[in-house]
Parts: C-alpha cells; structure tokens; sequence
C-alpha cells in the first residue's frame, strides 16, 4: 500500500529529528511491504524567509491533498520581531484550521527506563503514569471574538470564549472511542462552577456518556487537574477537555514525565486525517549541533501509522524499538546522566532502526 506524507520539516532542530523520521518509516515500509512517499513543503519561518508569509495557500493545499502531514517545529529567535499576524506559529494555527484538526491527542507515559528523569517523588508515581490528554483544538477562547473597547477602567481587551453542543460531541465522543480501546477511564476538565460555557460542556458529557456505558466517567474542575496530575498522576487514563485547559494541562502532564524530546503529539479531523509532530518546539539552543532527541517525532510517526493508517503492528513495532533502545540504556543528551555519553541525533536514530 502506498500512503503519501506532507513533510514539514520547519525551523531550528526541525530538519534534524525529522529525517531520523523519515528513515524509520522507510525501514518500516521495508519490513512490513508499504511505500511511503515524502512531499517537503515550507511552513514556518522557512516560509517566512522564502515566501514571505509563515503559510502559503501552496503548503495548505499540498497537506490536504497527502494522506497525513509529519511536521517537525517551526519558530525560533530570527522571527521575534516580525509583526504577531506574520509570527511562524501562525502557521500551526493556519494549519489546524484548514485540516479541521479539532483533536489533539498527547499521551504522557513514564518509560520505566527513565524513571529517574520524572521531577515527582517515586513515592507518589508508584507504578508509573499512562495519561492520554484530549484537547479540543479548533474552538474555545483562541477561535472567539477577541477584540479591544473603552470602558471605565480604560482600554479593555476582551476574548469570546464559547462551545456548542455539536463541538462537545465531537471531542467528547472521540475521548470515549479512546477510552474504550485503553483502560476505560474518562475524566472530563471544566470549570462548570464559574462558565456557562463549562456547563453546556459538562451536560453535553453528560448525556453521551450514557453511550459508553463500560466507560467510567468523572468531571473535575481544571484547577483540581491541574494540582491532581502532580498530585496522583496514576489515577488518569483519558482526560478530555477544551482548548484552553487543554493546552496548559497537555504541557502540565509532558512535564511530569521528565522528558520533552520524548512525546509525540497527533491532532486529528474527522475523516481520521492528521497531523502528527513532536510536542516540543524547534530547540534554538541546540539547532544544528546534531545532538537533538529524534524520538518525540519518531513515535509521532507511530501515532501516524495507528491512527491516520490503522496500521497497528506497524506502530507497535516502532514503540517497542524505541523501548528496547531505551533499555539498553542508549540516551541522547537531553535524557542523559551526566556521567553517561551522549548519543548524536542520527546516532539514535540509526539504533532504533536497526532495533526494527
Ligand atoms: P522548546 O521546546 O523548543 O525548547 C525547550 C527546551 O527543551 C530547550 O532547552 C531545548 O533545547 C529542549 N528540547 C526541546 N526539544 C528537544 C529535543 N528534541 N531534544 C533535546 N532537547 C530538546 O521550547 P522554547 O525554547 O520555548 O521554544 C523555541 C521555539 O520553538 C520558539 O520559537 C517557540 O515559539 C517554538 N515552538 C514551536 C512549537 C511547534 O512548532 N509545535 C511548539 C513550542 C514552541
């Protein structure tokens, strides 16, 4: 089977983890008899240096037509300056909407193998932690009315935070049909004591929950999450809430895992398309040096051939390659011990590929 990926590689370590990537799915199709055929496209601030504008129609209409879009990171200190509506992270947003990306999907899993890099007390993870976050990612407070008025107090900005029912369905149902593929546990976020907003959410949970009726359900309130996940983190399978939350509470949640080069990221439209990139951003700090973590975006990979092309054993393949890298005790440097070598980015990249 052939399947065709939009590639954005974007800015600062982007063009780094993200050819380690495309050699995985190379000796993924190997392995397991598919092609996987790369179209490069610009968004970003490589955009912005070649075209101008951080996204081009051009880019759009090459990542709607692939099957999927693997993008690496864009940003970095060269486009601080340009004006907010020019900035390279216009281009995610540009990006989301145009795919009708309205899932993110962020799991935060500890690899027993790095145990030691998880910032909470062994004596609160125990067993370790398996969370998936599922953020709405096309709605909310980002895509309302913002806007500036006088008032009494003077300038007064303003930003129109609203869901509908059709939208709370939508994720809602997705969070469920995760659940019931992993451990059957949803825990919806809102802040249902102070928006209205948060109560149309929360009955909206609440009758589609009746759907699912194997899956154990429970609300939270955000600020409870927030002091919960460093609290219990055991105690999480799904967590699905809205955009907002959704973003504070996915980054809360990496960070507890100790390991940002390590987590994948996949944001979804209905049809199952997807976009599929590595949570973190494009590392200026270490930008071509070669000693970036590849595997955030190798594992992105993984959620590709799951999610996007159903291909499970693929996916499981890649997974358990980057285990067994791992527990041979192979690290880059960001996940390192101090008194442990450090391996090159194509150095772990070539490692996991020889474990396939
Ligand atoms: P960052 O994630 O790029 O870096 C934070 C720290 O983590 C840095 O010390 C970096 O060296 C380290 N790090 C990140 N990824 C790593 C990897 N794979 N291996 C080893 N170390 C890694 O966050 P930042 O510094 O806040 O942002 C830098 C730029 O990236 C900014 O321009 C920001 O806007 C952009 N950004 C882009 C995305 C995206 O493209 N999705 C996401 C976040 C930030």
């Amino acid at each position: 089977m052939q399947y065709n990926i939009a590639v954005v590689k974007g800015d600062g370590i982007g063009p780094e983890i993200v050819t380690e990537a495309m050699k995985t799915l190379e000796v993924v199709g190997q392995k397991f008899g598919h092609t996987f055929s790369f179209q490069e496209v610009l968004a970003g601030g490589c955009s912005i240096d070649a075209n101008g504008i951080p996204l081009t129609q051009e880019t759009i209409d090459l990542c709607k037509a692939a099957d999927s879009v693997l993008l690496g990171a864009v940003g970095g200190p060269k486009w601080d300056d340009v004006p907010s509506e020019r900035r390279p992270e216009k281009a995610l947003l540009g990006l989301r909407a145009a795919l009708g990306l309205f899932v993110n999907l962020r799991p935060a899993q500890m690899h027993k193998a790095l145990a030691d890099a998880c910032p909470i007390k062994q004596e609160i993870i125990g067993d370790g932690f398996d969370i998936l976050v599922c953020r709405e990612l096309i709605g909310d407070v980002y895509f309302g009315t913002h806007g500036r008025r006088q008032s009494e107090g003077g300038e007064t900005g303003y930003d129109d935070m609203n869901y509908s029912v059709a939208e709370v369905e939508r994720i809602g149902r997705r969070a469920f049909e995760m659940a019931m593929k992993r451990r059957k546990k949803v825990c919806s976020v809102d802040k249902a004591n102070v928006l209205e907003t948060s109560r149309v959410w929360r009955e909206t949970m609440h009758r589609i929950k009746a759907e699912y009726p194997e899956v154990e359900y429970s609300d939270m309130y955000v600020d409870n999450c927030a002091m919960q996940l460093v609290r219990n983190p055991g105690q999480f399978d799904v967590i699905v809430t809205g955009n907002l939350f959704g973003d504070i509470l996915s980054d809360e949640a990496s960070m507890i895992t100790g390991s940002i080069g390590m987590l994948p990221s996949a944001s979804m439209n209905e049809s199952g398309k997807g976009m599929y990139e590595p949570i973190h951003g494009s590392a200026p700090d270490i930008a071509g040096k070669g000693i970036a973590n590849p595997i955030a975006t190798i594992l992105s990979c993984a959620m590709m051939l799951r999610y996007s092309f159903s291909l499970q054993r693929e996916a499981d393949a890649i997974e358990t390659a980057v285990e067994k890298v791992l527990d041979s005790g192979y690290r880059t440097a960001d996940i390192a011990a101090k008194d442990e070598n450090a391996l090159s980015t194509s150095e772990m990249g070539r490692l996991i590929r020889e474990a396939l």
